[in-house]
């Protein structure tokens, strides 16, 4: 309940989140309106939402994302924009290993993968992470018939009936977990990878799908594919904050509900927790889906229902300083634990050998993401015990069996959206419904994609702001 007398305050722009799409929002917003008044609200006390750096000592911890994808360009886009290229860093080219983790031993990733498929068999029988004939079936993928049933396929259904089942199991499965943390039998091929559904009807082949358009591909880009920020992601966050200087940014500010004013078509009154009230005709969101599902309760039964329906994976993230004398480890930035191996973890990721600079000459950085999916959930594990899992991981894959100088866990419940079967279906009803409440817009990512650059290209569009590309 309102106890104030006063009018609720009008914004021409309400941003609700202060993640990277909020913030992206608010800074394209801000170039192309610079009069405009614009209120970010974000719960928390810092910015950044999933985008977190620590600085401990000579340590740069990522408490959550440690680099973005150029293929899909936003992200770089951004960047350039806010003039921070030269901030960027690629992976140690020194160390471009990475590996799968196959009846316990390491094997090299396959070269010769695009998108995550592998599309050079011989590579992947150097490997040893599938047997021969998973080799020869693979070659075999041009015979492999076209589906011709349009409905919906689940990823491991479209990439086992095309690359076969041991390349799912042995090496897309991995790859994906750590990007989704889901099932891929109920994950949508077309919602994840829809490219290679139309490669399948254009091609007949995924594989040679993949190939043209890599060659292509090449033609227009050479920067490296994965990056970070010499400061570690943060940096993107706090060179955000520091240009949005005239965005009134409000912290520690709880949305708890959304209404439409009745008597005007297209103004919408948002309640905070401290039961003030915001009014504007441009409502951005950016919530995760359950809780903009809550934010919109009152407002659009549909609404809440599409979005209380989307499922959220969770992750946890373990993090390790050691002497770097205390330990040997192969050259490579880590490795991927695939579900046949029928471990608590899903990877590792050793960040002082991926990214230069992260700890100091005489430190070890390495990261250990455990498996949250299943009838084990390890979320409901006290710290010292998800530690004591991380560090036997270590101690068995890498023979670390130092104690650490320090760790650090971070927990992420519900914060990887699964795009599963019938994804598709309930953005074309988000987005049908979103028309009945203009200037009201849906971002984040619960939609189009679960990346950064994926968020930030989000962002541009409802900004209004053309990409490139
Ligand atoms: C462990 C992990 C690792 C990842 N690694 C990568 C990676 O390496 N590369 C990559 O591209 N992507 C990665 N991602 C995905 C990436 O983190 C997301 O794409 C991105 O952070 C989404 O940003 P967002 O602003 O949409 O959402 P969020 O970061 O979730 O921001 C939403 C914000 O809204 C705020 N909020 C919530 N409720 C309210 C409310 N009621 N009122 C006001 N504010 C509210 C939250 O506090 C938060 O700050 C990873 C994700 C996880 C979980």
């Amino acid at each position: 309940m309102n106890l104030s007398f006063e009018s609720p305050q009008h914004c021409d722009t309400l941003i609700i989140g202060g993640g990277i799409s909020g913030l992206a929002a608010a800074y394209y917003l801000r170039k192309k309106q610079p009069q405009a008044n614009i209120v970010l609200l974000e719960k928390e006390k810092q910015l950044g939402g999933k985008l977190r750096t620590q600085y401990i000592d000579d340590l740069i911890l990522e408490q959550g994302p440690d680099c973005f994808i150029t293929r899909k360009p936003a992200a770089y886009h951004l960047c350039e924009d806010l003039g921070i290229v030269d901030q960027l860093q690629a992976r140690d080219p020194t160390q471009n290993f990475t590996f799968i983790k196959y009846q316990q031993r390491l094997c090299p990733l396959p070269e010769g993968l695009i998108n995550l498929i592998p599309t050079d068999p011989e590579a992947l029988a150097r490997t040893q992470l599938v047997s021969t004939a998973a080799c020869e079936r693979l070659a075999a993928e041009a015979t492999i018939p076209v589906r011709e049933d349009t409905s919906e396929e689940s990823v491991a259904s479209f990439i086992t009936r095309r690359l076969g089942r041991e390349v799912y199991a042995n090496l897309i499965e991995p790859l994906l977990a750590g990007v989704y943390g889901g099932d891929g039998e109920q994950l949508s091929i077309e919602a994840i990878f829809p490219i290679l559904v139309q490669h399948e009807r254009e091609y007949g082949s995924v594989i040679e799908g993949l190939k043209q358009h890599k060659q292509q591909a090449n033609q227009a880009v050479d920067t490296p594919f994965f990056v970070s920020f010499k400061q570690g992601m943060g940096f993107l966050i706090t060179t955000l904050g520091k240009q949005l200087s005239d965005v009134d940014i409000r912290l520690q500010t709880q949305v708890l509900q959304v209404e439409k004013i009745k008597h005007k078509k297209t103004s919408y009154c948002v309640t905070l927790a401290d039961n003030t009230m915001l009014t504007t005709n441009n409502l951005i969101i950016t919530t995760p889906a359950y809780i903009t599902a809550k934010l919109l309760e009152g407002m659009d039964s549909e609404l809440y229902r599409l979005h209380d329906e989307v499922l959220y994976g969770s992750a946890l993230l373990a993090t390790f300083a050691f002497n770097r004398a205390d330990v040997s480890m192969p050259r490579g930035y880590g490795y991927v634990v695939p579900r046949v191996e029928d471990s608590n973890v899903l990877g590792s990721t050793w960040s002082s050998q991926k990214w230069p600079g992260r700890a100091g000459a005489d430190k070890a950085l390495i990261r250990v993401f455990l498996n949250c999916y299943g009838s084990d959930d390890l979320l409901a594990y006290d710290d010292d015990a998800i530690y004591a899992i991380a560090r036997q991981e270590l101690q068995h894959t890498l023979g670390i069996a130092t104690q650490p100088i320090l760790q650090r866990l971070q927990r992420w419940p519900r914060s990887m959206p699964q795009y599963n079967l019938g994804h598709r279906t309930r953005i074309t009803q988000i987005e049908a419904r979103l028309k009945q409440h203009p200037g009201m817009h849906l971002i984040g990512t619960a939609y189009h994609g679960v990346g950064i650059p994926d968020s930030i290209a989000l962002a541009k569009k409802i900004s209004g702001v053309e990409d490139a590309t």
